[in-house]
């Protein structure tokens, strides 16, 4: 059996690591208590930037702005990136170090509850990364597949809730119980749509690809 613990240091040994603008974000991010994409999972996400050279991208879930920049860092520059966040402390963040790293030309900040926002938007996005309530992501599937391309990528973060998923219902705790069904709904959802071509990765909190054929 493979210590996972020791697997993961094993294999973020041999990053080469991010621009140090990013790490320093990181480490205020970390400190303040706000969540950020987690490093197996950075990198996964800069290898799909290379390979997939998204030029339209949309994120539900900005936080303070963490990923966006990553993404934004690693794309072409004329790559548009299109994020949401609702929760007002950390909006202005957000637009500082958007600012602060001479990225808001590239990225734009949409205010507001990504329910509202998804339904309003019309553009199409060759990329989406969904990393906002966790029990939200079924809700925002259906806005999310008509948002995206054929040929585009949908890429969910946080999908196995630290191992909670596999768990039986009565194994969560009562307020975690509702999450814990909807992600499990959410992630039958993705599997199980013919319009997607799926897969559940054991990476970073856990992230699922989804191709739309
Ligand atoms: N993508 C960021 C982390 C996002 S954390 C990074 O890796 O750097 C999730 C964020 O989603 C939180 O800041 C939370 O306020 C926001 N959020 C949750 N539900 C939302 C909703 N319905 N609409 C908009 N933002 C939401
Ligand atoms: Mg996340």
């Amino acid at each position: 059996m493979i210590s996972e613990e020791r697997i993961r240091t094993f294999i973020n040994s041999l990053d080469r690591g991010n621009a140090p603008f990013l790490d320093e974000l990181e480490k205020e991010a970390l400190g303040g208590n706000v969540p950020i994409i987690r490093k197996d999972s950075q990198g996964l996400m800069k290898f799909l930037m290379a390979m997939t050279r998204p030029s339209n991208i949309l994120e539900v879930g900005c936080a303070v702005g963490f990923s966006a920049l990553l993404m934004a860092e690693y794309t072409d520059p004329d790559t548009r990136i299109t994020t949401i966040e609702k929760f007002e402390k950390r909006i202005p963040v957000a637009r500082s170090n958007f600012e602060k790293y001479d990225k808001d030309k590239k990225i734009t900040l949409l205010e507001g509850d990504a329910a509202d926002i998804l339904a309003d938007l019309s553009d199409s996005y060759d990329f989406i990364f969904m990393d906002a309530a966790k029990g939200q992501y079924l809700t925002f599937l259906p806005d999310c597949k008509r948002l995206l391309k054929k040929g585009g990528l949908l890429v969910s973060d946080n999908v196995l809730q630290d191992g909670d998923v596999m768990e039986s219902r009565f194994a969560v705790t009562r307020r975690n119980r509702t999450i814990h069904e909807r992600m499990r709904d959410y992630l039958y959802a993705i599997k199980h749509d013919p319009e997607l071509e799926s897969v559940i990765l054991y990476i970073g909190d856990g992230m699922a690809l989804s191709y739309k054929l």
